[in-house]
């Protein structure tokens, strides 16, 4: 194994902003793998990442090298490979790879085999077909396995370019989307259930970096939720490296809310407020929307009345990814970025703190803005106590 050639979707990259992608999906493979001293070069369409780490060869190395690359927004798929020595022209470029790869299968067992390649750069004479040809040819002859394109044991992928030969047997599925910081940064409102760590994933892998912030009601309730919010913020940074999370401490503000305005739309005050303090942490950040968890009629809140009303406290953008998602979906997608295990560890919430008995399902801006009148909004901004922790 000499290291890994990198795939990302075509499609994604129109006109001027493919170097500046190409260039963040480096730097974010750099970041991530560091450990293993990689160097990444830009190939045509592709990266090749070099690992010269000397203990590469070193089965969990490599296999924490996998996982990595499996983590990182941006790279569609990835496969491990063997490069053939440069040379210069055509011919001598095909023997040095026939040369490596027959050394290659030699340890390999298999009765049926098929070759696919690719050519990064057209300037190489011969085509993907022809290639394809030729080395199936000489592969059958060598192993005496036979050729089947529909269902092979082994599958060699070729990546020709126009000096080297990279080739492969296993290609592994990315994360896909686009590298995190080509979109620039959200504030995430990250809950310690289910559904705002899937929020936060698809937004990380549309390309933005994410902060957090978790509202708690500590010391009314035990500290659980805080627990859970780092728990779930170390998880995701496996997919943009490291990130902030702001506590925020929102017990008093639920109680002034409590005291101050009608029992059943306590939910929707205490969601306006946590959208201005999230809007107070993007000033302070530079992040340009907020992000939420939310998923039409869920809950209560959730409706498309109470959601307007929640929107029109803040002035930035308010994301909600999964509001076109069913409760199974979300929870399938948490599985595979795996925070479900640690949404489902019981909490308490801040939430659950004063909840009303029938919550507004629909509620309207002019009897919310009549409900808030008695609360100095900006006081409690100016006072918040914000914490940032990991
Ligand atoms: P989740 O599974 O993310 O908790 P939910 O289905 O429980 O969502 P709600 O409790 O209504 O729905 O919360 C809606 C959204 O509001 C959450 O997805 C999250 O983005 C935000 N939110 C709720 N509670 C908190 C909190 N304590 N801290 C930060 N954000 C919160
Ligand atoms: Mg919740």
């Amino acid at each position: 194994m000499d290291g890994f050639v990198v795939h990302y979707h075509e499609i994604a990259l129109k006109g001027a902003n493919r170097p500046l992608f190409v260039r963040r999906l480096k730097e974010n493979i750099e970041r991530s793998l560091k450990d293993f001293q990689p160097v990444v070069s830009i190939l045509p369409g592709r990266l090749f990442v070099e690992i010269r780490s000397r203990t590469f060869d070193n089965v969990r190395d490599r296999i924490s090298n996998i996982e990595r690359l499996g983590e990182i927004p941006g790279i569609a798929n990835f496969l491990p490979v063997r490069r053939s020595p440069k040379a210069e022209g055509e011919a001598d470029v095909l023997i040095n790879f026939k040369k490596v790869l027959f050394e290659e299968l030699k340890s390999k067992r298999f009765q049926s085999f098929k070759i696919e390649t690719k050519r990064a750069d057209k300037i190489f004479p011969k085509t993907s077909e022809e290639i394809n040809r030729e080395i199936g040819a000489l592969v059958q002859k060598e192993s005496g396995a036979r050729v089947d394109l529909e269902n092979p044991e082994l599958t060699v992928f070729v990546e020709v370019l126009p000096k080297e030969i990279f080739f492969g047997f296993e290609k592994i599925k990315g994360v896909g989307g686009l590298p995190v910081g080509i979109s620039g940064k959200v504030v995430v409102l990250l809950s310690g259930g289910i559904d705002s760590p899937v929020a936060a994933f698809r937004m990380l892998k549309r390309g933005c970096r994410a902060v957090f912030a978790h509202f708690h009601a500590y010391p009314y309730v035990d500290y659980s939720s805080q627990g859970k919010a780092k728990e779930l913020v170390e998880i995701l940074n496996r997919y943009q490296g490291k990130s902030k999370l702001y506590l925020v401490p929102f017990g008093d503000i639920q109680k002034e809310i409590v005291l101050s305005a009608p029992e059943k739309y306590r939910v929707i005050l205490y969601r306006r407020m946590m959208a201005r303090i999230a809007e107070e942490i993007a000033g302070r950040e530079k992040a340009k929307a907020l992000v939420t968890g939310e998923s039409l009629g869920q809950v209560a809140s959730q409706t498309i009345e109470n959601i307007s009303v929640v929107e029109s406290a803040a002035s930035l953008p308010i994301f909600r990814p999964l509001i076109g998602m069913d409760k199974e979906e979300i929870i399938n997608s948490a599985k595979d970025i795996g925070t479900y295990e640690i949404s489902i560890m019981p909490d308490q919430d801040c939430c659950q703190v004063f909840m009303p008995r029938h919550p507004a399902t629909k509620t309207d801006i002019k009897s919310i803005e009549r409900a808030e009148s008695g609360i100095d909004i900006e006081k409690i901004i100016a006072n918040i106590k914000l914490s940032v922790v990991i």
